[in-house]
């Protein structure tokens, strides 16, 4: 059975998201009940440091794959990522929401579960080298996860020292920042073409200008979140 999700935001086009579920790709089951997710404050970005997968058939061997690594050899539970991404932009169902990963390393037991209690995890399959460049596709769909989870975007490498997930996805995350600063002035602009729009009493309605300011303020706290990282430029 594949899942359905849409986008809860409004937008003039709707990509419609098909998550590949355990089923579908071949997943074990995990081996003790997960734990649940706490408070969710961000997206994680992981690599799986294997080459990158080519094809459905390739992405669901590497997630198989992954599975056996985390379970067998490491003796977790099940494959430690909430969701897996390929570069077909196939998403494939890991622990899904709602589910604590256990993907994000720390630098004591404490931060360890901090961070997987309150982050969900993603992983691109590619990576078995520094070089490597995840595709279009993969990054529209963690952009699409992203968009569905909110809060803070992290390369895995901001919680400890790690390669993970690669330059390519650090330097992605670091310009859908700068996007972020380019919405953030726009957001704190009420422009002319805003005051033709409404009309005399809107101008002037309470509404509208809490409308404004909730704006600014969400922004805000974003650009808060991510100073907190030390990535902002
Ligand atoms: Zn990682």
């Amino acid at each position: 059975m594949a899942h359905l999700y849409r986008p809860a935001t409004a937008k003039v086009e709707v990509r419609i998201v098909k998550i590949i579920s355990r089923n579908d790709w071949g997943a074990k089951p995990n081996k003790t009940k997960f734990s649940k997710l706490g408070e969710v404050k961000g997206l994680v970005i992981h690599w799986s440091a294997y080459p990158v997968a080519v094809g459905n058939q390739a992405e669901m061997d590497q997630c198989k794959q992954i599975q056996r690594l985390h379970q067998e050899d490491r003796g977790w539970n099940d494959v430690a990522y909430n969701f897996l991404v390929g570069d077909t932009g196939q998403i494939y169902e890991g622990r899904g929401f709602g589910n604590r990963s256990a993907a994000q390393g720390g630098n004591s037991r404490q931060e360890i579960n901090y961070n997987n209690k309150h982050y969900v995890a993603v992983c691109w399959l590619g990576g078995s080298k520094p070089t490597d460049q995840p595709s279009a596709e993969a990054r529209a769909s963690i952009s699409w996860l992203y968009e569905q989870v909110g809060g803070e975007l992290r390369p895995h490498s901001s919680f400890k020292q790690t390669d993970c997930p690669g330059d390519a996805w650090r330097q992605w995350i670091i310009e859908k920042k700068t996007a972020t600063i380019d919405e953030l002035k726009k957001a704190t602009n009420i422009t002319a073409e805003d005051l033709s729009n409404a009309s005399g009493a809107e101008m002037v309605h309470p509404q509208f200008i809490q409308k404004k300011l909730d704006t600014i303020i969400a922004k805000l706290e974003n650009i808060e979140n991510k100073l907190k990282l030390g990535r902002i430029i």
